[in-house]
This record gives C-alpha cells, sequence and structure tokens, in this order.
C-alpha cells in the first residue's frame, strides 16, 4: 500500500489523467494515479482505428472553432500547453510522429499502444505510484476544500484531486460515467449529456446491403425539416443500421440535437460533386453510346458501386431488361439527378457504447480556465472529457484531454 505522503491524487489513467500525473511529479509533488482498469490508457490504445490520431496542426483559431460554442474556454489552456507542445513532448521521449491528411498527426509507428508506452514510462520514470483496479467512489471535502478520496471502500488522504474520469461513452474502456457522480455530489452542476461521434440509425428497410460499403469525395448536404443547413465533403461509411464514417460522425453531433427536438433529418448523398449536372448527362450520353446494349447494372457499375446499383434501380424505377440503347431521356435524366441526390432518411443514433465522445458534462463556468480548479472546491481540478468540451474529429479531443491535463498538473500546489 501506499505510504509516502500524498499530495495529489489523480482519478483516472486516460489521456488526461496520465498528463496530470506526469506533470504534477515532474513538478515534485507525490502523485498517486488511481485507475479502476487493470490497466492505463485503454482509450487511446483504440483510438483512430489503433493508430491514435493525438492532434491536429490546425491554427489556433481553427482548433478552437472545431468545438463550437465552448471551444474559447480552452484558449487559456492551450496557450499554455498546444500542438508543438504536445508533438515535442512525444518526440523528446522517442515516439517520432508523422501528420497526415487534413493535419491530422499520428505516431510514426502506426501503433496507439505505443503512445500508451511512452506515458506509462513517463510516469514511471516521474515516480508516480499507479494502483490499478482502483475504483474511486466519492472525493472527501471539509470546509470548502479537498481532503482525500474514497477508494475501493478505504479513505486515502492528500491535498488535491484531479478527477479525470472521461466521459460515459465506450464504457468498456472504463469510462464508465463515474466521475459525473462523483463531481455532482461536489455540488458541480452538469450540462445535458448526450452521444456525439455517433453513427447514425436509418429505418430503411434497404440498408442492411449496403453495410461495409465506403463512399470517398462524396459531398453531403444535412436537410431539417426540410430544409437545407450544412453540407461536408469527405467519407461515408455504411453500417448494418445506417450511416457512420468521417462526415456522418461529425454531422452527428448537430444531428442528435436536432433528433432530440423531433426534427426529420434527411442527409443528401452527391455521389458525383466534382461533376455539374450537365457533366453528368453528357457522361451518360457518351456511356450509353459506347455500351449500349450491355445490361443496364453492367453499365451502372461503371458509375457507382456495385452494392448501389439495387439501390438506383429501384430509386429511378428503371427496369433491369431495359434496353440500353434506347434509353428514356426522361430515365436518363432522373438518374442523372439521383447521381447528385441519394437520399438517407436519419431516424435515429447509436447509444454511448458507440458513441465516440460524449457531448455536455461539467458546466465550465464553474471551473477556473487557466487552471482547470474547480471554483466550488479548494484543490480540486476537472480535466478531459468529463467537461463540456467535445469535438470533431481530427486530434482535437486528444488535444484537449493532454492539455487540460496538463494545466491541472501544473497548477496544483500543496
Ligand atoms: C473508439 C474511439 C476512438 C477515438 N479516437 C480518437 C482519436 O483518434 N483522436 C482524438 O482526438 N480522440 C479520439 N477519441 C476520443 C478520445 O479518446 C477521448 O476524448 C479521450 O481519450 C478522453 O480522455 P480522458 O482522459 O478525459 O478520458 P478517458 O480516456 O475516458 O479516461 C478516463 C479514465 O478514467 C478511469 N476511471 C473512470 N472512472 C473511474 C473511477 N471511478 N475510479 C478510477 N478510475 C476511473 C477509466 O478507466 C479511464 O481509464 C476516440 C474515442 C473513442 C471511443
Amino acid at each position: 500500500m501506499y505510504t509516502r505522503n500524498i499530495e495529489t491524487i489523480i482519478i483516472g489513467g486516460g489521456a488526461a489523467g496520465l498528463m496530470a500525473a506526469g506533470r504534477a511529479a515532474e513538478r515534485g509533488k507525490n502523485v498517486l494515479l488511481l485507475e479502476k482498469m487493470g490497466q492505463t490508457g485503454r482509450k487511446i490504445g483504440i483510438s483512430g482505428k489503433g493508430r491514435c490520431n493525438l492532434t491536429n496542426t490546425a491554427s489556433l483559431q481553427d482548433f478552437i472553432s472545431h468545438f463550437g460554442k465552448n471551444g474559447k474556454f480552452l484558449r487559456q489552456c492551450f496557450n499554455q500547453f498546444f500542438t508543438d507542445d504536445l508533438v515535442s513532448f512525444f518526440e523528446a521521449r522517442g515516439l517520432p510522429l508523422v501528420t497526415e491528411r487534413g493535419g491530422r498527426i499520428f505516431p510514426q509507428s502506426g501503433r496507439a499502444l505505443d503512445v500508451v508506452k511512452t506515458l506509462n514510462l513517463w510516469l514511471e520514470q516521474q515516480n508516480v505510484t499507479i494502483n490499478k483496479k482502483a475504483v474511486v467512489s466519492a472525493v472527501t471535502v471539509r470546509e470548502g476544500r479537498v481532503t482525500g478520496v474514497i477508494c475501493n471502500g478505504s479513505k486515502l488522504s492528500c491535498d488535491n484531486v484531479i478527477i479525470a474520469t472521461g466521459g460515459k461513452s465506450y464504457p468498456r474502456t472504463g469510462s464508465t460515467g463515474d466521475g459525473y457522480k462523483l463531481v455532482t455530489e461536489l455540488g458541480h452542476n452538469l450540462t445535458a449529456l448526450r452521444p456525439a461521434l455517433v453513427p447514425l440509425r436509418c429505418k430503411d428497410q434497404n440498408i442492411q446491403p449496403l453495410a461495409g460499403l465506403n463512399l470517398k469525395n462524396i459531398n453531403v448536404r444535412l436537410y431539417v425539416n426540410g430544409k437545407r443547413k450544412v453540407q461536408e465533403f469527405g467519407e461515408i461509411a455504411f453500417t448494418t443500421t445506417g450511416l457512420s464514417g468521417p462526415v456522418a460522425l461529425t454531422m452527428s453531433a448537430a444531428i442528435v440535437d436536432f433528433l432530440n427536438k423531433s426534427a426529420t433529418i434527411r442527409l443528401s448523398i452527391d455521389l458525383k460533386p466534382a461533376l455539374s449536372d450537365q457533366q453528368i448527362t453528357n457522361r451518360l450520353i457518351r456511356d450509353f453510346e459506347k455500351r449500349g446494349g450491355e445490361p443496364v447494372e453492367s453499365l451502372l457499375r461503371g458509375l457507382i458501386p456495385s452494392q448501389l446499383v439495387d439501390r438506383c434501380l429501384e430509386a429511378c424505377q428503371i427496369p433491369t431488361d431495359i434496353d440500353t440503347r434506347a434509353f428514356p431521356i426522361k430515365m436518363r435524366n432522373k438518374l442523372a439527378g439521383w447521381l447528385k441526390n441519394v437520399p438517407f432518411d436519419i431516424t435515429g443514433y447509436c447509444g454511448f457504447d458507440e458513441a465516440i465522445v460524449t457531448a455536455g458534462g461539467v458546466n465550465l463556468k464553474e471551473i477556473d480556465p487557466q487552471t482547470m480548479e474547480s471554483k466550488l472546491i479548494d484543490g480540486l481540478f476537472i480535466v478531459g472529457e468529463l467537461l463540456d468540451i467535445q469535438a470533431d474529429t481530427g486530434g482535437y479531443n486528444l488535444q484537449a484531454a493532454f492539455s487540460t491535463g496538463w494545466l491541472a498538473g501544473s497548477s496544483v500546489s500543496s
């Protein structure tokens, strides 16, 4: 059991907690990290499809814009520890990074587990004590100041507590939402918790055959109650129940909120965004001239992925035995229109089990943005996804976890 006089206890060994622990220890604090799982960094280990997109080269202004209206809360934090600092941090510890499309930064090795390994080694070098399978059930407070925590039923005393328990998405990684109970018991308030960066569901009976299909370089328009709202260029992936992939995930935060207000949602996919309506028509005319006589399915497979052929025939009411040498102009125009507008009605979204992040969290008005300390309890710090901050995909969420963790670790005093 732990014997040194503990100055700082960190609850949770994810991105924010590991960074907070190492940083506080680097400043000479006696640090104890309590992690409920058998190992630290479970979520980092599966992030970025196992490759960990740990940050992004976007400018500060652009970076902050990816967090929506709450992004401004992070400005002071990012002024102290931002992308360059994170990149230097890992590279100085022997983990080279690479920048990919969209400014996304990954470990050169392509292994998220190398990020976890680097952090764990750093904590070891800083003499951080890590207790695994250590579940914190309460933070104790006397006269407005933190006094310790209750862990596995025992009281541990300390001067400061940093809560870094994450959100409630992907609970199998340990992020089961415990932090919400810990902070509300201390008087903190939460904004509404919703799954974000979450796959979308379609009622469409014919969605299942599309599972596994990835559409790249497409344009997706979002219609809310029939009105066009935003559009995104990129990639969509079909699941057995609906849509996922970067564009669907990015749009999901707004869609979840609209669906919760009972709005009707339609996503319209432009399969040929580089071509104008006229260019599409010209292309079809050429194809029918050149390949007239072939079965219509074979002709369509030259235009669209084969999984979409049946859907296209049905939507454009094209008989499978049509003579493609005499394709009616009206039908050709319908086909041209469909290629620019393949509609999917979104009727729901998956739960926290499949959400990349949790939207909502500790009300930012109750946290000092210069230190991450609670404005309600002295010596209490709250960091990472537990806060009401969430961003698009692209490395923004992990940078926010690392930066808020670093800032809290830099701010704890005894
Ligand atoms: C599949 C997936 C892929 C992702 N990919 C990316 C990506 O590539 N880039 C990116 O920027 N973001 C990505 N994210 C989001 C990012 O991983 C999270 O936003 C980030 O890890 C949050 O860090 P955190 O430290 O706040 O919380 P977490 O990483 O969730 O860590 C919380 C820790 O606290 C522990 N804990 C919880 N309760 C207790 C308790 N009572 N006592 C003790 N310990 C406790 C948990 O076991 C866990 O280890 C991804 C998320 C998922 C689910």
